[in-house]
Parts: C-alpha cells; structure tokens; sequence
C-alpha cells in the first residue's frame, strides 16, 4: 500500500491515514475516523484490526466468521460519511459503504460508538434505507466517471 491512496477515500495516503491506525501507531481521534479505519480494514482484509475495534461489551464468538464471509461475498467500492455527532463518549455516525451489486449496493448505517480509556470502540448499528443515486452523477468508487458510465 505503499504511497497509495486510502481505501477511506480521505485523498489522504493510506500510511498517513488509516494505516497509522491499522499499525497500532495512533489511536482513532474520534469516532468518524474509527469509522473510516474499520472501513478501510473491511477493504484490506484485516479482520483482527475489525475484532478489536469492537467494543468489549459487544465482542461475540462468531465475529471472526461473520467478518470473514462479508469479506468474501462483498466488493466494497467507496464511503460517504453523512453525519457525526459526539456526545461526551457516545457518538453515532451516518455512513454509506457502496459495493458492487446491480443496481449499485449501499450499506446505510447508523453506527454506535463508545470511548473507553481514551479509546474509541464500534458499539452496534441501525440499518437505514439506501438514497437516491443519480446516474449523471461523479461514481461513489471515485473513478471521476460518471455514475451510469461505471458501477451504476
Ligand atoms: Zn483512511
Ligand atoms: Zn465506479
């Protein structure tokens, strides 16, 4: 990954973004970037990164598994973030993770969040109904085409 752009889709290099966080150098700052670093995880691969993001309270022992065949069945092809609110050490994020599917699939998730000890965990998470895409729009994969010309 070196020098390549993250998987986020931050415009930031993965190394000085959520690979800080992957390698254990940084701990996520706030919930929307421990969002984004999970995401990014999902992109690459890295289950254990996903497990210990969890909070303890919530860890099950079918996490791995469950990681593991998202992983497999699932092509993840961008993020937009629409909402972050921290309350204290509570906070929730509205995201969208696209991936492949015709029509294009969407993940619309209002995710909980808890900070422990200065640490920032993934709680659970409320399904929301997927937004309207328009197909003259920028695809979500961030390819600059547009959406009916690429994933759409
Ligand atoms: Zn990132
Ligand atoms: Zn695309």
């Amino acid at each position: 990954m070196k020098n390549q752009l993250c998987p986020c889709q931050s415009q930031s290099i993965y190394d000085e973004c959520c690979g800080f966080l992957h390698q254990g150098k940084q701990v996520a700052t706030n919930a929307e970037q421990l969002m984004r670093s999970r995401y990014s995880a999902f992109v690459m691969h890295n289950t254990s990164y996903l497990q210990t993001t969890i909070h303890p309270s919530q860890r099950q022992p079918d996490d791995l598994l469950n990681l593991q065949q998202t992983m497999e069945t699932t092509q993840w092809l961008g993020l937009i973030i629409l909402e972050h609110t921290e309350t204290g050490d509570q906070a929730e994020v509205d995201f969208i993770a696209f991936y492949v599917d015709k029509p294009i699939g969407q993940l619309h998730e209002r995710s909980r969040f808890s900070r422990q000890q200065g640490q920032w965990f993934y709680l659970d998470g409320e399904f929301l109904p997927p937004i309207k895409l328009g197909r003259n729009e920028n695809c979500v994969c961030g390819s600059g085409k547009k959406l009916k010309r690429c994933h759409g």
